[in-house]
């Protein structure tokens, strides 16, 4: 059973975990549904606050509040390095930004419209790239854009 300091009791118990379920958060002023879990001690049924529920309700939080403002999820952003064999380092390289920009990115830093714009730019072109010869050439996608 996960644990979790309890307010009420006083210091660490065993808590449980509810399902997540969809709910209004105000994240960064906007109010997005995002899934979010609960937790209670299991003496005194007090809410607690597992770390693996902070994770979980963060990471949610995060993406909704993403969608929202129309910036890209960091799951899209994984799928083009996945797409185009390419590191984060790389990625940030091939488009001109700070080395740690897209690690940035993918962990806490929301993309700006123009970073979004340019990542779903680089991802249709991946894409086309797929369809079109399939034969992993996508280490070339530098070399014909103009991006
Ligand atoms: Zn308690």
């Amino acid at each position: 059973m996960p644990t979790a300091y309890c307010e009420t009791c006083g210091g660490i118990r065993p808590c449980r975990i509810l399902d997540a379920r969809e709910e209004a958060v105000c994240v960064r002023g906007a109010v997005v549904t995002v899934l979010q879990k609960h937790a209670h001690c299991a003496y005194c049924g007090e809410e607690v606050t597992p770390n693996e529920i902070i994770d979980f309700n963060v990471f949610h939080a995060h993406d909704a509040y993403r969608k929202s403002v129309g910036a890209m999820v960091s799951g899209e952003i994984r799928g083009i390095l996945r797409q185009s064999g390419m590191s984060a380092v790389e990625l940030s390289r091939l488009l001109g930004w700070e080395e740690n920009a897209v690690d940035c990115l993918l962990k806490h830093r929301v993309p700006t419209k123009e970073q979004t714009r340019r990542l779903r730019e680089m991802a249709k072109r991946l894409n086309r790239r797929e369809v079109n010869d399939g034969q992993g050439k996508n280490h070339a996608i530098g070399a014909d854009s103009a991006l």
